[in-house]
């Protein structure tokens, strides 16, 4: 299965996405968490991929795409997976396609539209902390850790991201309405877009995913 997830900063599709590649045992490929590790490893990509990153802006397009055909081309990407944050703007979608015939690969099965009103992507977004070392996501309010301000998986401590910042939230915001939602309207005229309410709690919206892609949960 060969899956972009796609939506505003905040609606969940990441958790989604760890949670289905789990399922399907295939990779989830999050540009969003390979730049983030990057930056911290103090790594040529992530100096070069901080400042965008830190203001909320995105990282350049080349950049991007090749980060992104590196993995496609992997071989642990033969067999599907759930690309989570990329595509983020029209030339990445074109330069996705060109990929896909160069290396002679299928296209996309299915593009999995988030859909959370903003009021409430905003409050999600304050609330959203992570751990740095292993990159789980937890909520203060809806998606505690069993130790507070520790991380359930590797005992790390849980911070709130640089980009999860009130100053930040909004100017990603505005990157998403102007460069990543015209996105929509590329992939429903190619008949690939499906779209999932992911307003409710994290199975509630796990359930209607596995039903807008027809598959049984385990
Ligand atoms: P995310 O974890 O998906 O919210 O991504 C965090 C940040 O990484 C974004 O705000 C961008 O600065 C950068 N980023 C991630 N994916 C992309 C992409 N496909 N294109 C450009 N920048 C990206």
């Amino acid at each position: 299965m060969r899956l972009v997830f796609f939506g505003a900063p905040g609606v969940g599709k990441g958790t989604q996405a760890k949670r289905l590649a789990a399922q399907e045992r295939i990779p989830q490929v999050s540009t969003g968490e390979i730049l983030r590790e990057s930056v911290t490893q103090g790594t040529a990509l992530g100096l070069q991929a901080k400042g965008f990153m830190e203001s909320g802006k995105l990282v350049p397009d080349d950049v991007v795409i090749g980060l992104a055909r590196e993995k496609l081309a992997s071989r642990e990407c033969s067999h599907g997976y759930i690309l989570d944050g990329f595509p983020r703007t029209v030339a990445q979608a074109e330069a996705l396609d060109r990929t896909f015939q160069e290396m002679g690969r299928p296209g996309l099965d299915h593009v999995v539209s988030f859909d959370v009103p903003s009021d409430q992507i905003i409050k999600r977004l304050s609330g959203r902390r992570s751990c740095p070392t292993c990159q789980t996501v937890y909520h203060v309010d809806h998606d505690q850790p069993k130790l507070e301000g520790r991380c359930d998986k590797c005992g790390g401590a849980l911070v709130q991201r640089v980009d999860d910042k009130p100053e930040t939230v909004e100017s990603r915001l505005k990157v998403f309405d102007q460069q990543t939602s015209p996105l929509v309207e590329y992939y429903q005229k190619r008949g690939l877009l499906r779209r999932v309410d992911s307003t409710g709690d994290i199975n509630e919206v796990y359930r209607r995913l596995l039903k807008v892609l027809g598959l049984a949960g385990v």
